[in-house]
């Protein structure tokens, strides 16, 4: 038997760009010499979009279905696809056909060439705004400063890894605060990089929203960073130092002509110390929040039904 591609794609409300991306897919996965799977995640999608990929899977065996309970976000639809994925190699791809398929050839020639992990790098995104993509420049810059490990700026939700770094993902990598681009990107194994440009979605709109996008990013420095920890001792050296020569030159002025008043002064510091004080609690705060959602260790996925699998 040939070697097998899982094609994992996480929907949430495309029924829109669904029937699309399936006759875009098939096209391609029927040419090459892999066998295929596709397995479509539903992350609770509130539209038809189920019932339009159950009448996919009905009359297409290699259609297979992993509905969650309710809407866990894109990565846990990532994770789920690979979990539950039988192939030799899992690709993961986003349902809008933004993630081009014709693609695929390429990556499976790779893969069989010996490469573990492709990684998609975007060269052209059209849907994206100047704001979207000054921020990502800007994020991308933060964290590579801030933490040991170093992103491509431009890699995508688009990527490809053998039933090796799949086995990694599965058992090793099961944490609830996470960026599963950015673990991908720092596992190690042999790592090759593909241009790819993304097209503008084919219908629907982008669920991610520029709040949605901020909350990742600062999660993504918390999880890959412990910098932000040790800005308290920063913060406690610099008004520590600061301190010291308020002394002294109050000492002066205080010999030369006598007790000097200063309220603003003592006002302005107070403020000032304090809302670094209170900057520095909520950081910590923030890691607290990250280790109690590790401590009750909820599952990241629910699943409530599935369509063509049999294992499980
Ligand atoms: N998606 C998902 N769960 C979510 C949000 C998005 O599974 O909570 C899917 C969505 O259906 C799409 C992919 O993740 O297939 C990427 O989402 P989108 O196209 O909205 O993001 P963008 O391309 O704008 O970054
Ligand atoms: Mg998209």
């Amino acid at each position: 038997m040939g070697k097998k591609v899982s094609v994992v794609v996480s929907v949430y409300n495309e029924e829109q760009a669904l029937p699309e991306f399936y006759r875009e897919a098939v096209k391609v996965l029927r040419e090459i010499t892999w066998e295929y799977e596709l397995l479509f995640v539903n992350d609770g999608s509130q539209d038809e979009s189920l019932q339009v990929m159950k009448d996919l899977a009905a009359e297409d065996s290699q259609v297979k279905i992993i509905s969650f309970s309710r809407n866990f976000g894109h990565e846990a639809a990532m994770i789920a696809g690979i979990d539950y994925s039988s192939g030799d190699a899992v690709i993961c791809m986003d349902a809008d056909l933004q993630h081009p398929p014709e693609c695929i050839p390429e990556i499976l020639e790779l893969m069989d060439n010996g490469t573990d992990i492709v990684n998609m790098v975007r060269t052209k995104n059209q849907s994206a705004g100047l704001l979207k993509n000054i921020t990502s420049a800007g994020f991308y810059w933060f964290i590579n400063k801030v933490s040991d490990v170093n992103f491509e700026a431009n890699a995508s939700d688009f990527f490809a890894v053998n039933h090796k770094v799949a086995r990694v993902l599965k058992e090793n990598y099961r944490e609830k605060v996470r960026f599963l681009r950015g673990y991908v990107q720092n596992l190690g194994f042999r790592v090759h990089n593909l241009n790819y440009e993304a097209g503008a979605r084919v219908a629907g709109q982008s669920k991610y929203s520029l709040k949605k996008l901020f909350y990742f990013a600062v999660n993504t420095i918390l999880c890959f960073s412990n910098m932000p920890l040790k800005l308290g001792i920063y913060a406690g050296l610099g008004s520590g130092a600061l301190g010291i020569l308020m002394m002294i030159y109050t000492i002066f002025t205080w010999v030369r002509v006598g007790a000097p008043s200063g309220y603003a002064t003592i006002v302005v510091l107070i403020c000032f110390m304090f809302s670094v004080l209170f900057l520095i609690v909520g950081i910590i705060g923030e890691y607290i929040g990250i280790l109690f959602s590790e401590l009750k260790d909820r599952p990241i996925y629910i699943v409530d039904e599935t369509e063509n699998i049999d294992r499980r």
